[in-house]
């Protein structure tokens, strides 16, 4: 790993810090000028961890791919083909690497998941198998039973309503004048905690999923839609996962819709990036077809970025920042989307370093998410007041365009709020009330999750009779007792 960079010049004179400096006359020319005395504490270097990048080949530590050369674990085609997708071929993997009561333990936790499993090497790589259990990036995309808490009594499936505001299948018109499109079905990776997990992936045994596969008569609804309705201006095409899609039909799909008069904005948004960044540095043919769409979008003075998911800084290697790197210098802006998650991203100073080192690379972090109220996930989710207080850490460590909003996606179908935002909320009862005047005039409702209430909370969750009149008491404080409810 390359040294953090010291950035304190105290008591010292430029010339030695100018080591690295070339082909700055001005900076050269300072070379005997004593550094003014900073007024700042030292940096301590974890403050500067964001700027480390794993650059030693990590997976090699994984015994499965103890032999695995460089070049093939870049290589997308290889990232594909050992995907792992069921228990057994996982079981396989991690003889001998991890505990059998673990292995054991994913079994009976995939049987009770709505979502199905997907694992790319560079993930599984890079979990610690000696600490699985407490592993980020396991503890996303791998279920275990033994986490697993009920749910809470008003979480529904498919808590956003996306189906409601679907005019065809797999478009979502929520907003006046953007719209979200799902082209297919399929990921890169399966999270456990996919608000879609009502379409994304495959049946399980717990859910018959809504069918979004790329049939072109969908696509051609769906265009037809999108070109009946002028207030459109802005798409985004979302999960399934365009990493999935073929060069030319992501060619195809970016080209019509910016051949839409009304259309001015696309944004791709995959997981991609986060979880198989290779691709974007070996499918050369991919990134290609990508670019032709963002340079056709650049000529028609239209924009075209990508919209990525990273989630915790163990997800970011160098092999990330070099696939970053290569978007930056070809123009393509990346922001990222990341979901705030229990023992994944839930600390101050991981939230920090996440957003740092996207900043790092150039990333700019746009959202982070409260976590959705989906199935089967409870151990995932963070409490409002939980997020409010990280909010307050992360916002004036960095720049403040590089500062993502915290947004609350309201179930019910109400859309994107600042968590900040609510008319009222409750800690004790976990319950917060949302307003959203461009979606709707309904209210909106938000639960935190119960087993992180105050003892008092939860005693009151435990009588059922209870349920309504903390609802009422709510709408009360909030003065949205007349308006109509969109859950609960
Ligand atoms: C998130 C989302 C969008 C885009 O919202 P932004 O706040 O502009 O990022 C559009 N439509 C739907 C249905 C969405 O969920
Ligand atoms: S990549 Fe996105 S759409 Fe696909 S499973 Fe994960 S969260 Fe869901």
């Amino acid at each position: 790993m390359p040294d953090i960079e010291s950035n304190f010049l105290n008591n010292t004179t430029v010339a030695d810090v100018l080591d690295d400096v070339e082909g700055n006359d001005l900076l050269q020319s300072l070379a005997d000028v004593t550094v003014p005395r900073a007024l700042k504490d030292e940096c301590p270097p974890e403050d500067l961890a964001h700027r480390q990048f794993e650059d030693a080949e990590f997976w090699r530590r994984f015994a499965p791919y103890a032999d695995v050369s460089r070049d093939e674990f870049l290589d997308y085609r290889f990232q594909n083909k050992k995907s792992v997708q069921n228990v057994d071929q996982l079981a396989d993997l991690l003889d001998g690497v991890a505990d059998p009561k673990f292995i054991q333990d994913v079994k009976t936790g995939l049987d009770q998941a709505p979502m199905n499993m997907r694992i790319s090497p560079y993930l599984l790589s890079l979990i610690d198998w000696d600490e699985p259990y407490r592993d980020p990036i396991r503890i996303q995309f791998i279920p275990v039973a033994s986490s697993r808490m009920p749910d809470h009594p008003k979480l529904e499936l498919d808590s956003l309503h996306e189906q409601d505001d679907s005019p065809t299948s797999g478009l979502v018109h929520r907003y006046p004048d953007k719209a979200l499109f799902l082209p297919l079905d399929v990921c890169p990776v399966y999270c456990r905690f996919c608000t879609r997990s009502y379409a994304i992936g495959g049946d399980t045994d717990m859910v018959d999923k809504v069918s979004y596969s790329p049939k072109s008569d969908r696509w051609r609804s769906a265009f037809a839609y999108i070109a009946s309705r002028p207030e459109l201006e802005d798409i985004v095409i979302s999960g399934g996962d365009m990493f999935m899609m073929p060069a030319n039909k992501l060619e195809e799909l970016g080209m019509t819709l910016l051949a839409i008069p009304h259309i001015r904005r696309i944004r791709f948004a995959s997981k991609g990036p986060a979880v198989m960044p290779m691709k974007i540095l070996t499918d050369q043919k991919w990134f290609d077809a990508l670019c032709r769409v963002v340079d056709k979008g650049r000529e028609m003075a239209k924009e075209v970025c990508l919209h990525t998911h990273f989630n915790s800084t163990n997800e970011i290697t160098d092999i990330s920042r070099k696939a970053m790197n290569k978007l930056f210098k070809r123009g393509v802006q990346v922001r990222n989307q990341a979901v705030l998650m229990r023992r994944v991203n839930d600390s101050s100073t991981e939230m920090t370093n996440l957003v740092k080192q996207l900043s790092y690379m150039n990333v700019q972090p746009y959202y982070v998410y409260q976590h959705d109220m989906v199935q089967g996930v409870e151990d995932l989710r963070t409490t409002v007041r939980h997020t409010i207080e990280l909010e307050r850490h992360v916002r004036g460590s960095t720049a403040g365009f590089n500062t993502p909003t915290f947004v609350n996606d309201v179930p019910g179908g109400g859309g994107k709020r600042d968590v900040h935002s609510f008319d009222h909320y409750d800690p004790i009862t976990g319950i917060s009330v949302y307003r959203s005047p461009a979606v709707s005039d309904k209210v909106y409702l938000y639960f935190d999750p119960l087993h992180l209430l105050p003892e008092e909370g939860q005693q009151r969750w435990s009588r059922e009779y209870e349920h309504e009149a903390m609802i009422r008491e709510a709408l009360c404080a909030a003065d949205a007792l007349k308006l109509e409810r969109a859950v609960g």
